[in-house]
């Protein structure tokens, strides 16, 4: 009986920090501040409301029906249907985000991870930009490799020396995949 009272209330509550976590961290991050206008808390109380509504219809759902025999039948059945029922708008969010993912995934660079949608991608999923950088890497450049012996010997800075390294390292195995998928 508690559950079913008291569960729409967490339900909406926890509902309401999944959706509005990533905006604080985001905001954090960056340093700045999640602006809070009037449409901000608009959109958090519907929010909140949507999950309250769901949750709570669900729970009416799936633990009406069997209340009268749910003290006779296995309880911890009943209370896991319940359970579920009752914060199912978190679950809706976390596989709508899931799914979001999944789909952004095929819309960025496999290399650079930048988002250029997935028209722009090659079969192996390379921006344009990468492809070409990939194809123009040599196995033995002369050139770069004398470049990064004097980053590192005459500027001193290894981080950079390591990172032009593994670029390097990187477009030459992407190189390999693309002449092998040909
Ligand atoms: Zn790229």
């Amino acid at each position: 009986m508690l559950l079913g009272v008291l569960g729409p209330f967490a339900a909406s509550f926890w509902f309401l920090i999944c959706c509005e976590f990533p905006k604080f961290y985001a905001a954090a991050r960056d340093g700045g501040q999640v602006n809070g206008g009037v449409g901000f808390h608009l959109k958090a109380i519907g929010k909140m409301v949507f999950a309250f509504l769901m949750s709570g219809a669900l729970a009416f759902y799936v633990g009406a029906p069997r209340f009268n025999i749910a003290s006779a039948e296995s309880d911890s059945l009943w209370f896991i249907e319940m359970y579920l029922a009752v914060f199912s708008p978190i679950f809706l969010l976390l596989a709508w985000r899931l799914l979001k993912r999944a789909f952004a995934g095929r819309q960025t660079c496999k290399c650079c991870r930048e988002s250029v949608g997935g028209a722009n991608l090659d079969e192996l999923g390379l921006c344009s930009h990468c492809r070409a950088d990939a194809l123009n890497e040599q196995e033995s450049d002369e050139e770069q490799e004398a470049w990064i012996r004097k980053v590192q010997e005459e500027f001193g800075d290894r981080q950079w020396a390591k990172e032009l390294r593994n670029g390097r390292r990187t477009a030459l195995r992407w190189k390999r995949r693309i002449l092998s998928s040909r």
